[in-house]
């Protein structure tokens, strides 16, 4: 009697790259580490539009890299810090630089999860800015993980994925973005950050959204 095999397939190797918008040293400007020197990888694309949102020029540019020139980058932005400029300590913790992978949306691209293994293998304290919006279960436990909670005034507020909180770690940290439109004039906006060891940490960051505004991280665009 006949019987229907189907024909081996060839699996091909799967892609090791990113799409990346930029990749730069700077101080952190949000969470509980705020003030301290990161290295920031910033990944193209996003699938939610906030209302404030001030990274829309990641929503497309961006060029493929690979992971191993990614993790190099990394290496080359983060060696003054490892060759003395920070304490022994800090170094040995793998504290200082910090990484951080944001967006766009850095959990849109699936090789971001090996890309944060390896950066935890290679010593440094990694986060992770990500929306809320996906599922952030598969990220490596040692990520410190800082979600957004969309509020209405985002827009998106639909796209919350409450499941995630249950996933949330005593070291993660959560992010509500509000707008408040009535107690001051222009409306700014209002940025609490921070869920460390069950508490809310309220940081209101009031920052203009008409002309100079920038809450997020401290970029070398900002200053030039
Ligand atoms: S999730 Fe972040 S990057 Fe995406 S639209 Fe909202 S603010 Fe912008």
């Amino acid at each position: 009697m006949f019987t229907y095999r189907p024909t081996p397939v060839r699996l091909l190797p799967v892609s090791d790259t990113l799409v990346i918008n930029e990749i730069y040293l700077s101080l952190q400007g949000e969470s509980t580490f705020a003030g301290l020197p990161c290295v920031f990888v910033r990944l193209t694309a996003c699938d939610l539009r906030c209302s404030y949102c001030d990274t829309a020029y990641a929503f497309a540019e961006g060029t493929k890299q690979s992971l191993p020139s990614i993790r190099a980058e990394v290496q080359r932005l983060a060696k003054p810090f490892r060759e003395g400029r920070s304490s022994k300590s800090e170094v040995r913790s793998g504290r200082l630089p910090l990484v951080e992978l944001t967006g766009g949306e850095p959990l849109l691209q699936e090789n971001s999860l090996p890309l944060m293994q390896g950066l935890c293998d290679d010593g440094f304290t990694v986060l992770l800015e990500t929306s809320g919006a996906h599922d952030i279960s598969p990220v490596d436990p040692r990520v410190r993980r800082i979600m957004d909670l969309k509020c209405p005034g985002s827009g998106e507020v639909a796209r919350n994925r409450w499941d995630n909180l249950r996933h949330l770690k005593s070291t993660d940290e959560i992010k509500p973005v509000s707008f408040l439109t009535s107690v001051v004039s222009p409306p700014r906006r209002c940025r609490p950050s921070g869920l460390t060891d069950g508490k809310l940490h309220v940081r209101p960051k009031l920052c203009s959204i008409h002309g100079i505004g920038h809450d997020r991280e401290i970029h070398p665009r900002s200053v030039e």
